[in-house]
């Protein structure tokens, strides 16, 4: 029996894992969830799972999570705000814990769990992009184990050898090869793409994700985050990255050999086998995913992404390349301009362009430590938030 704790798990990816937990009460026992103010789904979470602790990070939603499990006799302990979230992270009855907060706001309870030499499910993947060195060195100082949850990372981890050692190099690998579905507008004419809306934008085609990733799928800024994400987990080089288009979302990556080999790792689109592979990991447990109908797929299309069209997607591999903080303000600004389009007070098209203009007016330093790096993501969020601020005003948005 494994201990459990889940973070942001009302999320799509939190539901998707007590989904699988669920198949199997006899090997996990959930200890820990948390959620930001979701109260109705954590209640009925905590009544399902029993667990010892529930956060709500906004202090307001953990009293009436209290009062409602108190009605409802249910004796699990409530916490709130980030101090809540890093109990949780860290608890010892936890030897696993599934990082699937959205943001940069999961960087510090992810960051606790792995401290606390947890065996870390990593979903939240601005994480790595917010902290990528640090982290990864927290990682080692700590002997915690990263295994990655998002769909492409996975799959790449199921390719590559089981040997460790430096760099990408180990083991003849030659490349990573991310596959993306392009998103929703990976066809629609350029010159509608200023004025699709939030719903259309999570519309997302194979796959069904929270309303931020979803955005970032059809900016390919969530392809330009797993760039990142990917640089960090397998010591990759930005050239030793390419991102395929490929519609379908079966292939989920691939890692080519120095002898021209290329594993894939195919599968339907459900986020619940990578979660499987990596709660059991390495033994192999069902997930409650169909069995893939090749027949039915009949066929799988490749493309080289369209820069033009997604401008986000340059701008990450910018970022890698300018290193140090880049990526820090790359996905603050990216934060706040993904809220303000949802809220609808940007257009689709100046997601890219508010990121852009936020990385110009901040220069890039080298990463010192913790500290430093969330003051520059603050200062991100602020400017980021003054080029929305002006481009509403003079657009008359909002
Ligand atoms: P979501 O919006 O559906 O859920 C986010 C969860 O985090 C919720 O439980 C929410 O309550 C919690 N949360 C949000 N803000 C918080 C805060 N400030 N403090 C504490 N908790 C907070 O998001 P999701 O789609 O499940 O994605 C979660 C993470 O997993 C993201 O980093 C995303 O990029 C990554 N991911 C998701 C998918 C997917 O299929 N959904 C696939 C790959 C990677
Ligand atoms: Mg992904």
């Amino acid at each position: 029996m494994k201990g459990l704790t889940v973070l942001g798990s009302t999320g799509s990816i939190g539901v998707s894992t007590l989904d699988v937990v669920a198949r199997h009460p006899d090997k996990y026992r959930v200890i820990a969830l948390t959620a930001n103010r979701d109260v109705e789904t954590m209640l009925v979470q905590c009544e399902r799972f029993k667990p010892t602790i529930a956060v709500m990070a906004d202090p307001d939603a953990a009293n009436l999570l209290a009062k409602g499990l108190n009605q409802r006799g249910v004796a699990t302990e409530v916490l709130s705000g980030l101090r809540g979230l890093e109990i949780a992270a860290a608890i010892p009855d936890a030897e696993i814990v599934m990082a699937a907060i959205v943001g940069a706001a999961g960087l510090l309870p992810a960051l606790a769990a792995v401290r606390a030499g947890k065996r870390l499910l990593l979903a939240n993947k601005e994480a790595l992009v917010v902290a990528g060195s640090l982290f990864m060195a927290e990682v080692a100082a700590h002997a915690a184990e990263i295994l990655p949850i998002d769909s492409e990372h996975n799959a790449v981890f199921q390719c590559l050898p089981p040997s460790g050692g430096e760099g990408l190099t180990r083991g003849g690998v030659k490349r990573i090869l991310l596959t993306a579905s392009g998103g929703p507008f990976r066809t629609t004419p350029l010159a509608q793409l200023a004025d699709v809306t939030p719903a259309q934008a999570c519309a997302h085609p194979n796959w069904d994700m929270g309303r931020k990733i979803s955005v970032d799928s059809a900016t390919m800024m969530n392809k330009g985050l797993e760039v990142i994400e990917a640089h960090w987990l397998f010591e990759a080089k930005a050239e030793e990255i390419e991102v395929v288009l490929h519609p379908q979302s079966i292939i989920h990556s691939m890692v080519e050999y120095v002898d021209g080999s290329v594993l894939a790792q195919l599968g339907n689109p459900d986020m619940r086998t990578p979660i499987a592979h990596a709660l059991a990991w390495p033994q192999r447990i069902d997930s409650g995913v169909a069995s893939l109908d090749l027949f039915q797929v009949a066929r799988l299309d490749f493309d080289q992404p369209d820069l033009q069209r997604y401008p986000c997607l340059k701008l990450a591999y910018q970022a890698i390349q300018a290193g140090g903080t880049a990526s820090v303000i790359l996905n603050a600004a990216n934060e706040v301009a993904v809220e303000a389009f949802l809220s609808e007070r940007l257009a689709f098209t100046e997601i890219a362009w508010v990121v852009d203009e936020t990385l110009q007016r901040l220069a890039v330093e080298k990463v010192e430590d913790l500290d430093s790096l969330l003051s520059i993501d603050r200062e991100g969020r602020a400017i980021a938030e003054q080029v929305v601020q002006n481009r509403v005003l003079s657009s008359g948005m909002g």
